[in-house]
């Protein structure tokens, strides 16, 4: 796999049909499934890693973000990667660089509450990589399902000529959805993290079973988040896949989503609904330990 970190350089390496997968790296299975999809689909994968600060409201979280470029490197290759796309800063944004994507709507719910000008910094840095990749396609997980709704947007909206995939929501071998950051739930934490995709699996049970109040099915995850105690919830909700504005009541495509602090570390799930058919899609689940945990 070649590593490069101009965009000039990415698009002379660049041939026939292009998958870009976004990431801010510390690789896990989410990601490579990503990857995987890409490779089945295009000749040529590039795989960016950029820890983007635009995006970091808490200058903690930044700081404590786990980063490991060989690693990545390695796992982004054998996953489907031919070039991982490594910018500085600078290179990023360079100095005297103002111009920043407002995304509308899409990013005022839920996570655009809780983390203001995340949205902004997210949509800013996607629109540079397609802009300067000039990807085909590139694949995002639903994992961040509101994220996914503005980047559908952008690409949308600013008519960028790429195809925005979705992928489904990769979970450890427990249920908890995989994220960089779960490298950071202490042991004594997890039981109490676990309870997220608990409350959601409890809530999809309960649409599937035929409840259609939304404060109903709201109220059966946070009785699972409550229960396990150490959950601090910042919001459950119901929202439109597209537009992610949230919900009153259940119509179209949709999510349920939760965004929790747990021991310091905050996370995020959801679960996708399709109303019309009755189903919700709770993602895949590893069958062992995820390699996030694997030591050198
Ligand atoms: P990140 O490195 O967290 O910015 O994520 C990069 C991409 O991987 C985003 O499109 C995420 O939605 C996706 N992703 C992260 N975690 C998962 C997961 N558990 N399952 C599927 N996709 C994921």
């Amino acid at each position: 796999m070649r590593r490069v970190s101009t965009f000039a350089e990415v698009r002379e390496l660049n041939h026939g049909s292009v998958g870009l997968v976004p990431t801010m790296g510390f690789l896990h299975e989410g990601h490579l499934s990503l990857i995987a999809a890409a490779d089945k689909e295009h000749d040529h994968v590039v795989v960016s890693v950029f820890v983007n600060p635009l995006q970091f409201g808490d200058a903690r979280d930044l700081d404590t973000y786990p980063r490991d470029i060989e690693r990545d490197a390695e796992l982004a290759g054998t996953a489907g990667g031919d070039v991982l796309f490594v910018p500085s800063l600078g290179h990023m944004y360079p100095e005297g660089a103002a111009t920043t994507v407002d995304v509308g709507s899409v990013g005022d719910a839920m996570e655009g509450v809780h983390r203001p000008g995340h949205f902004s910094g997210v949509a800013t840095v996607v629109a540079k990589l397609f802009a300067g990749v000039q990807p085909d396609a590139a694949y995002f997980g639903q994992k961040d399902a509101q994220q996914l709704a503005v980047v559908s947007s952008i690409a949308t909206d600013l008519a960028f000529p790429v195809d925005v995939r979705a992928c489904p929501v990769v979970r450890e071998h427990d249920g908890l959805a995989l994220s960089s950051r779960n490298v950071r739930v202490g042991a004594d934490d997890r039981l109490a993290a676990l309870s997220l995709f608990r409350g959601l699996s409890t809530g999809a049970d309960a649409f599937e079973a035929g409840e259609r109040s939304v404060d109903a099915v709201v109220a059966a995850v946070l009785a699972e988040t409550h229960r396990a105690g150490g959950v601090d919830v910042e919001y459950v909700s119901v929202a439109d896949a597209r537009s992610a504005r949230v919900a009153d009541g259940f119509e179209g495509k949709q999510f349920l989503a939760i965004a929790a602090q747990v021991g310091g570390v905050r996370l995020i799930d959801n679960v996708s609904i399709d109303v019309p058919r009755g189903i919700v899609d709770r993602g895949t689940r590893l069958t062992s330990r995820s390699i996030l945990y694997e030591r050198p």
